[in-house]
This record gives C-alpha cells, structure tokens and sequence, in this order.
C-alpha cells in the first residue's frame, strides 16, 4: 500500500499550516489555515496566488476522487481560517469544544458558516476515513478543545503537532501523547516551531497563564476599576480569571460577545454588561468590578476617570496590527499604562527539542514558524533525525 504526505502550505510561516494524506482511494488533509487574505477575496484567486491549499477539488468545480476529511486541530485561524472558502461541501472533524466554539463564533457573526459537513472527533477514538485511520489526543494550547493527530495506514504512522505548550494547566496531556508515540515511532512528526520564530531577547521573560492570574490578582488590589483585554476564543482563561474576581470580591462583567462565547460553552452565572450591571454602577463602585472591554468598545472607557489596562492577549494583539498604535495613544492619552500581563499557548524551543526527544520519530519536520531552519538546526545538534519540508513537497510510503 503507498501513501504519500504532500506539505501544501505553512512551511515557514506561522500561519496555514496544511498537510494531505492520502492513499488510492482515501484523503486526510491535517489543518486548514490561512496567512492572510483581503476581506473580498475570491477562492480562485486564492488559490492561484498559493494562499490557499493546492487542493483545487475543494475549492473549485474539479471533481474530487477520493473519500477526504478535514481536521481541525484547533480553532485558531491560522488552523482553521480557509474553511469559510469551500466550495465544495466536505466533513471537517474537530472537537466538541471545537464544534460548540465554532457554532456560537458562526451565531454571533464572527466566523461565516463553512460549505462543511461539521463532525465531532472524541480524544482516544479511532476515526477511519478509507484506509486512513486518524486519532486525535487532548494536548495543551491556549485555546479550549486543542488536539494533536497521528494518521495511520497500518503500516506507517504520521503526527502533526498542532500547537502545544509544556507549561499551560495541562502538562499531563503533551506527556501522555509524547509518551505514546514514544512507544509507537511515528515515520513523521510535524512540529510546530512558532517560538523559534523570535529573536533571543533575554528581557523577554516567559509568561505562563499561571502569570496571567497573578498579574491579574495583583491589579485588582487596587481601589480602581481594572479593564482586561482577554481573546474570546481561549474560554479556560476567562473562566479561571472570572473565578480568581469573584476570590477578590470583584464581579467581571463581560460584552455580549464573550457573554455569549461563555453561556455557549457551557458557563453559567456570568454577569453581562448592560444587563446585570452597568456603567453607572462600575462609576459608583470602581473597585467593586472588571470590565472586559474589547477594542471595538473602546470608547466605552471614555466613561471612567481611571482604570488600569491588562492587555490578555486580545485584540490587536501586536503593533504588526494597526489598530494596537490606536490603542496605545488612546491610554497614553487617558494617562493608563498598558500592562502587558498574557501568555503563549506555545510551547518555548527548549520544551519544544524536550518533545521532539520523547516522541522520538523517525524524521522530525519542523513547520509553522517564521525560522524553521533555527528549529531544524537544532533538533540536529541534539542528534533528532531531521528535515525542513517545502511547500508543495510529497513523500511516499510504500
Ligand atoms: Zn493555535
Ligand atoms: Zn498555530
């Protein structure tokens, strides 16, 4: 039996990172990311200028000859972000806190519904597509319903990492899978390499969600109003910073966005702006709340005379977004300062080499970072058999 693993994108990139399997008659394609497109574009130019997949049966009116399936390792865009452009109506597999996540996104407008026949895939279950058998396994990310994924033919075994940390709440997961394929020598193991994206800088201190809930514990001492900054879409920490306010005696009042992201996952009792409290209430009692504010609300701050900023990793999240100097002028000129207080869902290059030595793969293929080949060098140095993929490159299997 032959299997080939085409890469098709997010080989030195972090974002849309893709890979195909496929036998005679079947096809798992691993992730479906995007880097960048404009708002209006078009599948077929996307897929001519290479942003999207080469995977034109998906995307266009060419027929398709195999039994295919997506999976979606997790819900972060550059994982999930060209679903929105198939044409074709194709099942895409995540999980079930994947699946809820993407329904509310859906229903709120902040995700448009795929041409995609959406189907829950539960840890530690074998899902056959053809010949091809896909297990997934909970791993550790910054974002709910996060797994990795081994492939297997029967006679080889493939591993995409998705994204992983070692130093989330969840450690145990990244151990057991790394344990598993330990026992089981995948041929290939994808992995992801977004921290070595980054130049050393030794003032950048490793921050962890443990961090998180340190920093935000400490602002809250004050007798101020504390606004956080948090993204919608990593549901655990919101859920942990609303319990470490209630420890302070503070109330968290969330949007009707994240209020809504909240009910959708399964969380009750949480206060919503508007609704259970208003402006007018956190103006009396400062210090009795915190305000989740996202920057398209910004100007509700115009309200307050003094609050402190926790930017958690929400929206703009860099100064590469042109939205994050407005957000800097805009408390620069309130007289608040940014307190930079998130963390990564990614795992740093030291835990990253730790987890390529435990699962031990026949050839290790660095991918979804800005410089690779810094991971590549390496996982060499430390004697990991290993080689930097390009995109559109197909290895065989017989
Ligand atoms: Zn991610
Ligand atoms: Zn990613």
């Amino acid at each position: 039996m032959t299997t080939t693993v085409t890469v098709l994108n997010g080989v030195d990139t972090i974002g849309g990172n893709v890979v195909a399997f496929e036998t005679q008659t079947a096809r798992v394609i691993m992730d479906f990311g995007i880097n960048f497109a404009p708002a209006d574009s078009q599948p077929d130019d996307l897929l001519s200028n290479g942003v999207l997949p080469a995977l034109p049966d998906l995307f266009t009116g060419i027929a398709g000859d195999k039994q295919t399936a997506i999976f979606i390792s997790h819900l972060h865009l550059d994982h999930m972000g060209a679903l929105k452009y198939l044409t074709k109506l194709t099942p895409v597999y995540m999980t079930m806190e994947s699946a809820t996540l993407y329904a509310e996104l859906i229903r709120q407008g902040l995700e448009s519904a795929p041409n995609a026949q959406v189907q829950v895939i539960a840890p530690n279950k074998d899902v056959q597509i053809g010949d091809l058998t896909v297990r997934a396994f909970a791993t550790d990310h910054d974002i709910m319903g996060a797994v990795m994924f081994e492939v297997t033919d029967g006679q080889h075994r493939f591993v995409h990492s998705g994204d992983v940390r070692y130093d989330g709440w969840h450690p145990e997961r990244v151990t057991a899978w790394t344990q598993y394929l330990h026992e089981h020598r995948p041929d290939l193991f994808f992995v992801e390499g977004t921290e070595f994206s980054f130049d050393d800088d030794t003032s950048r201190q490793r921050r962890t969600e443990a961090t998180v809930l340190t920093d935000f514990t400490n602002a809250m001492a004050s007798d101020e109003l504390v606004v956080i900054n948090p993204y919608e879409r990593n549901v655990e920490r919101l859920m942990n910073l609303s319990a470490a306010a209630r420890q302070a005696n503070r109330e968290l009042v969330w949007d009707e966005r994240f209020a809504g992201i909240l009910r959708a996952m399964g969380v009750s009792n949480e206060i919503m702006l508007g609704q259970d409290v208003t402006v007018a209430d956190m103006q009396q009692q400062p210090g009795r709340y915190v305000l989740q504010n996202h920057f398209d609300n910004l100007h509700l701050l115009d309200a307050f005379d003094t609050f402190s900023y926790l930017h958690m990793n929400g929206e703009p999240l860099g100064d590469y977004d042109p939205r994050y100097a407005e957000l800097t002028a805009y408390l620069a000129q309130r007289g608040v300062a940014l307190q930079l207080v998130g963390a990564s869902g990614h795992a740093t290059p030291d835990d990253l080499l730790r987890i390529a030595v435990e699962v031990d793969a026949k050839m290790t293929l660095p991918w979804h970072s800005f410089h690779p080949e810094r991971e590549a060098e390496a996982l060499r140095q430390i004697g990991i058999e290993t080689y930097l993929p390009k995109k559109g490159e197909t290895f065989t299997f017989e």
